[in-house]
């Protein structure tokens, strides 16, 4: 598929002895270091499917790992970032046919949808943005691996020859989310999961191969006509476009248990290797006290937010005042609070001669250094633009400088 355009940001002073970027790992429960020192960062962000497109709780997720994304290129690094788009699943089809469209159709419609949100909000493109139907060869080679690794297998009830994978070869299952298989089975079952289905091995072994079913889109494979399954489907994206052992892993904290927790198994079962080093999840964001979802009919879309004029750097400076990893509410303050600040900085911005710019650079680059501290950030820029505009300033630079380094760094161009 083809990712949006946005970017390059623009090149600041090379920073001396810059600050090894640090975030929260939810398998290790603590900040690690993400990322190498030299070369080329390897990042994989689960990517939306494609019928709600794009609500706040998305956008948050990638503008969160976009911050990842910029101060990497800024310490001098590479960053192949791959995306996937799971353009063929359960959701999808249901809302298709609730809705009397046709799922590719709608598909399409939404990609696009979140392309242009994307875009407008700054996001830096995947190097690589890739669908689950462009790569059914890739799922069943992968498939195909496991298979001859002895841990696959296929059931045998009133849906013969689903296959599945065999959980209990893992034995590093459970090290991401650190759920017991008590606490594991119900949050299974809630996302899509079938524990229930009494002729798997395992309660929580794991979809990889979905056989025909009448209405249902199908492949052709050695296995019978099917589809593929949601975290194979991501396992073999990243695998085949980043490697194993790749830098980071990301998502919203929805996707610990048990996309995240399979796919890496998927990963691991496949290659021998780890699948990623660290895991790191964005929180969800919520309206009026209660969890953004579909089933509740109270998302906010950027693109509707856009369409009412909304400037879309507001927005992005509306989430970015949130630490990535809370869970927090989207309120019109929230988004008023963006705009004042938006263009309180924008005026400071525009002044001829403001106060020195001093440390914000530092400033910015440390805040995100250690786990991504947009709020701190923030801060520092707010405070430079108060302070220019309450004195007669006579630095001539700082205004472009400070500029530069908010559209560099944190994405927000003014
Ligand atoms: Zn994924």
């Amino acid at each position: 598929m083809q990712p949006w355009t946005a970017g390059p940001p623009p090149r600041l002073e090379i920073a001396e002895g810059a600050e090894r970027v640090r975030a929260f790992d939810s398998a290790a429960g603590r900040l690690v270091e993400v990322g190498p020192t030299s070369g080329t960062a390897r990042m994989y962000v689960c990517g939306i499917t494609p019928y709600d497109a794009t609500h706040i709780g998305h956008a948050n997720t990638y503008v969160a790992f976009d911050l990842l994304n910029r101060i990497w290129h800024d310490a001098g690094l590479e960053v192949d970032y791959v995306q996937n788009v799971t353009d063929v699943d359960d959701p999808l089809i249901e809302r298709a046919a609730a809705t009397g469209v046709d799922w590719a159709e709608l598909a399409i419609e939404q990609v696009e949808l979140f392309r242009e949100d994307m875009a407008a909000l700054n996001v830096l493109p995947p190097r690589n943005f890739v669908g689950a139907v462009e790569s059914i060869p890739l799922i069943l080679d992968l498939v195909e691996d496991l298979r001859h690794r002895g841990v696959v297998y296929a059931v045998e009830d009133d849906h013969p020859g689903d296959l599945y994978l065999e959980q209990a070869a893992d034995p590093e299952f459970g090290s991401l989310s650190h759920l017991t298989p008590e606490e594991a089975l119900p949050v299974f079952a809630e996302r899509g999961g079938d524990p229930g289905r009494v002729a798997k091995k395992g309660p929580l072994d794991s979809l990889l191969w979905l056989r025909h079913r009448a209405g249902d889109p199908s492949w052709p494979s050695a296995y019978g006509d099917g589809r593929p399954g949601w975290h194979v489907e991501c396992a073999a994206i990243a695998l085949e476009h980043l490697g194993a052992d790749f830098d980071v892993q990301a998502g919203g904290s929805d996707l610990v248990f048990p996309h995240h927790e399979m796919s890496a198994s998927v990963g691991r079962l496949a290659t021998g290797s780890a699948f990623a080093r660290a895991y790191l999840h964005s929180g969800m964001v919520g309206l009026d006290g209660e969890k953004m979802s579909k089933s509740r009919g109270n998302l906010v879309f950027v693109s509707a937010l856009r369409r009412s004029g909304v400037d879309p750097m507001a927005i992005r400076l509306a989430l970015l005042s949130q630490h990535y990893r809370d869970d927090w509410e989207w309120t019109s303050q929230v988004l008023s609070t963006a705009e004042g600040r938006l263009a309180r900085w924008r005026q400071a911005v525009a002044l001829r001669a403001a106060v020195g710019a001093g440390d914000v650079l530092a400033h910015l680059r440390s805040a995100l250094a250690t786990d991504l501290d947009a709020p701190t950030a923030l801060a520092a820029v707010d405070a430079w633009a108060s302070a220019s505009m309450a004195t007669d300033g006579t630095d001539t630079t700082a205004p472009t400088l400070v500029a530069r380094a908010v559209d560099a760094l944190l994405g927000v161009a003014l």
